[in-house]
């Protein structure tokens, strides 16, 4: 027992005991301790979950767009609220160095918040197409699945959306970062959002998210995750011919032409194929570089990565925590030592705390674009660097991914633009153009199906129906 343990699910507005009596432990990844327990629901907490949801739709559907924004304006104060408890929930369950962690995985979540609050004061959308009225309606009861990257901002951008479009929602997070989830809740409790609009359902992926994923009372699943385990999810959505948005993994490259501004584009690289530890679905971990740029980007990528003081999350000076679990770290290090290419920084014998899941900052250079670092998305702070020979040559490395989520380039405007518009990826940042969240974000190829965040997340709950007159 500990003082952050979390006994209870929340199910029909109320926190509720689990149906068993099994729990789980989540650890702090820097320390290697047990900082909790969490309930590991079962397939019968999933139908109580369900039931209640299902009993919550006619409702929460029938209410108008307006009362819906108000609903999601009090939740974003109550969460708001808890910004500083967010970022240190984030820190210890998943070891986000605590600058990061405010910005980013407590800034981020409470922005979407703020905008689907805002959205949903509109008036619901209705068109006229000759005889008939096209009217949008929620889907129904959705089932949302999320991994423990950013563990608050994947939950949000699924559960604020889904609510604004007039769905309700039974939410199973990762069990390996539950507790920030829990004070989403918390908030949700206080700002009195009517029971059984939000259902929370802790435990495994096997067990809770199996059960969810094949419930026939949820509409429509909405994963972020593995593509392995999206694969899974749309297999068993698919009998009973649900819908799913799935949100899958990356391998994106950032593109540096002979004509880019170098400093900028190597060390904005470095920072964002780093951010979170590299366990960023979006990171840019294949750097492109012009072969006339190409050995002053290795050297200077390999200074930068050096530069990224590695230790305590909660320490100011740290900019690189661990991985969030042991299993990371050895499935990272693995790619690490099987590596055959230039090893510049960083790698297998760098010096490293003692204690927690650490991986140094590592860069390799010379990397064969056909080999498994530059093919496999290995979600740590890992980055290949690859010569090209022109434009051409480096929309094809680019593109030479089973991924598409994510990118940069870099080079002057007009060319850097053509080259973004020829990348077969669902986001491409020109200039270290700053990231959109009104954008819609999502994956071409298997990075997934479906768009999250602004008007293109929430059309993503909605069905439509013609009515003709
Ligand atoms: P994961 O696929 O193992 O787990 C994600 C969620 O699915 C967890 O809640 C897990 O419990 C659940 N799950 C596992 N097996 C399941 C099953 N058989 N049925 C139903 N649910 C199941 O992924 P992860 O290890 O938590 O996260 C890392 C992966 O997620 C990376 O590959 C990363 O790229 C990807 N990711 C993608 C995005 C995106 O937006 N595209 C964002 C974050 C992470």
């Amino acid at each position: 027992m500990t003082s952050l343990d979390r006994p209870h699910l929340f199910i029909g507005g109320q926190w509720v005991p689990p149906a068993g009596n099994e729990t789980i432990p989540v650890e702090d990844p820097a320390t290697e301790t047990i900082i909790a327990n969490v309930p590991a629901g079962t397939a019968e907490d999933v139908d109580r979950a369900v039931a209640a949801a299902q009993q919550a739709f006619d409702g929460w559907a029938g209410r108008t767009m307006a009362e819906r924004g108000a609903v999601l304006d009090r939740l974003h104060t109550a969460l708001a609220a808890k910004a500083g408890d967010i970022a240190r929930t984030v820190g210890l369950e998943l070891g986000t160095p605590l600058k990061i962690a405010k910005a980013v995985q407590a800034g981020l979540p409470l922005t979407v918040l703020r905008g689907y609050a805002d959205l949903a004061v509109r008036p619901e959308p209705e068109q006229t197409i000759g005889n008939s009225l096209v009217v949008h309606e929620p889907v129904g009861v959705v089932g949302a699945i999320t991994p423990w990257n950013y563990p608050l901002h994947q939950v949000v951008a699924k559960v604020a959306a889904a609510m604004a479009a007039g769905c309700t929602v039974v939410l199973k997070p990762s069990e390996l970062t539950p507790l920030v989830a829990y004070l989403l809740f918390d908030a949700a409790d206080e700002a009195g959002v009517p029971g059984g609009v939000l259902n929370l359902v802790t435990g495994t992926g096997p067990v809770v998210g199996a059960a969810i994923a094949g419930h026939p009372g949820v509409d429509m699943v909405s994963f972020t995750g593995s593509t392995a385990t999206g694969r899974a999810i749309a297999h068993a959505a698919a009998d009973r011919i649900a819908k799913v948005a799935l949100e899958l993994g990356g391998k994106s490259a950032n593109v540096i032409l002979e004509d880019a501004d170098l400093i900028k584009a190597v060390k904005v690289g470095v920072g964002n194929a780093f951010l979170n530890s590299g366990q960023t679905c979006t990171a840019w971990t294949r750097m492109l570089v012009h072969r006339s740029r190409y050995d002053e980007a290795v050297d200077l990528a390999a200074k930068t990565a050096a530069g990224y003081t590695v230790g305590d999350p909660f320490d100011e000076a740290t900019r690189l925590g661990p991985l969030v679990s042991q299993n990371q770290q050895d499935r990272v290090r693995g790619f690490v030592e099987r590596a055959a290419a230039s090893l510049v920084a960083g790698g297998p014998d760098a010096p490293l705390p003692g204690t927690g899941h650490f991986v140094a900052p590592t860069v390799f250079a010379d990397v064969d674009p056909q080999s498994e670092l530059a093919q496999e998305e290995i979600f740590g702070p890992v980055l290949s660097i690859i010569p090209f020979a022109d434009d051409d040559e480096a929309v094809t490395i680019a593109n030479n991914s089973r991924y598409g989520l994510a990118g940069g380039v870099w080079g002057s405007d007009e060319r850097a633009l053509a080259v973004a518009r020829r990348m077969r990826t669902g986001a491409v940042d020109v200039n270290g153009g700053a990231f959109n969240p009104l954008a819609p974000f999502g994956g071409f190829k298997q990075s997934g199906v479906g768009r999250e965040l602004g008007e293109y997340g929430l059309a993503e709950f909605r069905q439509v129906k013609a009515i003709q007159r």
